[in-house]
């Protein structure tokens, strides 16, 4: 079984080439979902939260406030705005210690249903690849690169946030330009959807090409 791994900076189009891959028959395993599905009221990751940050962590519902969750983390109301999104981009080191091991087992557990179906090659959708040391599972890596300006003007308009805000997103993630020195494969999404298209179809020719030995045993 092949697992791609597919990684990049916020709003640098994982999500749209993602959607390339399920397009082309490849599943893709989502690390946003899962990590979603880790703070769910009762499961582990959930009771790991409490135990560190105490009930007033918990909505009235029992589930985690995710905006308070974020200010206790960052201890910066500047930052705040950085929790109306998942969880698990906020804080990496902290999110990182506290989750990784159910976020971990979450994905592996979603691999292992799409081996038991038979799939030869899936993609692992994990924005923090590299931070949380997932690369090592996956090859080739891709990342989905764009130029800081595009960036920028893409995230302020998807998520209707001030510039600051949106470099505040930005800058609390390990820098894109690094990333891109660590993959396999880089997608240049700073163009339009068409180029787009045209450079993940050229990147799934490489996904395509047969391993070699040392890449067959994950070696790096
Ligand atoms: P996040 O890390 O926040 O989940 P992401 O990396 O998944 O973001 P996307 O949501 O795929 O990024 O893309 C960010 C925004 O840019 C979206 O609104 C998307 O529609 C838009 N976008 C992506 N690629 C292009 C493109 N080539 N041309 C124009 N808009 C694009």
């Amino acid at each position: 079984m092949r697992i791609v791994g597919l990684t990049g900076g916020i709003g640098s189009g994982k999500s749209t080439v993602s959607n390339l891959f399920k397009a082309h028959g490849i599943p893709v395993v989502d690390a946003d979902v899962v990590a979603r599905n880790v703070l769910k009221k009762g499961t582990g990751g959930w009771r790991k939260v409490v135990a560190a940050f105490g009930n007033e962590i918990l909505l009235p519902s029992g589930e985690v406030d995710r905006p308070k969750l974020g200010q206790i983390v960052f201890n910066d109301p500047d930052k705040r705005q950085l929790l109306n999104r998942e969880v698990y981009f906020l804080d990496v080191e902290t999110v990182t210690k506290l989750l990784a091991p159910y976020i971990s087992t979450g994905i592996l557990l979603e691999v292992f249903k799409l081996w038991m179906k038979g799939c030869k090659t899936i993609t692992l959708d994990v924005p923090l690849l590299f931070e949380a040391n997932m690369d090592k599972w996956t090859k080739p890596i891709i990342v989905v690169w764009v130029d800081p300006q595009t960036q920028l003007e893409r995230l302020m308009s998807r998520d209707g946030t001030t510039a600051e805000e949106a470099n505040s997103r930005i800058n609390a993630q390990m820098p894109l330009d690094l990333k891109k020195t660590k993959t396999d494969i880089v997608i240049d999404n700073s163009g339009s959807l068409d180029d787009l298209n045209k450079r993940f179809r050229e990147a799934l020719a490489d996904v395509k090409r047969p391993l070699t030995w040392a890449e067959f045993g994950l070696c790096r």
